[in-house]
């Protein structure tokens, strides 16, 4: 079993953002639960960036009644790189990737990642650059303490109970890609 570190100088996860559940909803941003949009709002506000925040997840039965996730969009126009990366300055993580500027604040769904199911069989995340390199049934899970509890406490944030959940599509991506308008979808 290998024991999971960062790729050195990789920053593809704080970079790249992907298209869920399907293209035509467009590219999703970083999970941010309610509590945590406020503080990341103000994080901006103090540093002076611009950050693009939307809704991601909502409950309710006729219309999406109350908003159970947010999302923080990447700053390109095609949907990618967080705007909290610093790609400016000479400074690097330990891994030798580039920088988080709110590395002890940061969200959640960063601290969670590269573990997407904290279930008993341990997910980890196909596209991160670790995983890509070895196989994620190959991966041991010491080490991720930290990032399963993560991961856990926004399954407990994101519950959506008896209601239909629905989800925002973004419109967000390449350019050509064929999207749905940005908005709410009730899921089926
Ligand atoms: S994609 Fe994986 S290896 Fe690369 S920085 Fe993210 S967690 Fe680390
Ligand atoms: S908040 Fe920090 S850790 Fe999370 S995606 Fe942005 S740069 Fe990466």
């Amino acid at each position: 079993m290998k024991k999971f570190s960062c790729v050195q100088g990789c920053s593809d996860c704080c970079i790249y953002r992907e298209y869920y559940p399907a293209v035509e909803y467009g590219k999703i941003g970083v999970l941010l639960l309610p509590e945590e949009k406020t503080a990341i709002e103000e994080l901006a506000r103090k540093m002076n960036l611009p950050v693009k925040i939307i809704p991601r997840l909502a409950i309710g039965n006729e219309f999406p009644e109350k908003v159970i996730a947010y999302q923080m969009m990447g700053k390109n126009g095609d949907g990618d790189l967080c705007p909290f990366l610093d790609v400016e300055s000479n400074g690097r993580s330990p891994h030798g990737g580039f920088n988080c500027s709110i590395y002890p604040e940061r969200p959640l769904a960063c601290r969670a990642y590269p573990v997407i199911d904290a279930g008993k069989k341990k997910t980890l995340d196909g596209h991160c650059q670790f995983c890509k390199k070895f196989s994620t049934t190959e991966v041991s899970s010491e080490g991720l303490q930290g990032e399963i509890e993560a991961l856990t406490k926004i399954k407990t944030g994101v519950t959506a109970g008896k209601s239909h959940v629905w989800r925002y599509a973004t419109a967000t991506g390449k350019a050509g890609d064929v999207m749905l308008p940005e908005g709410w979808v009730a899921e089926s």
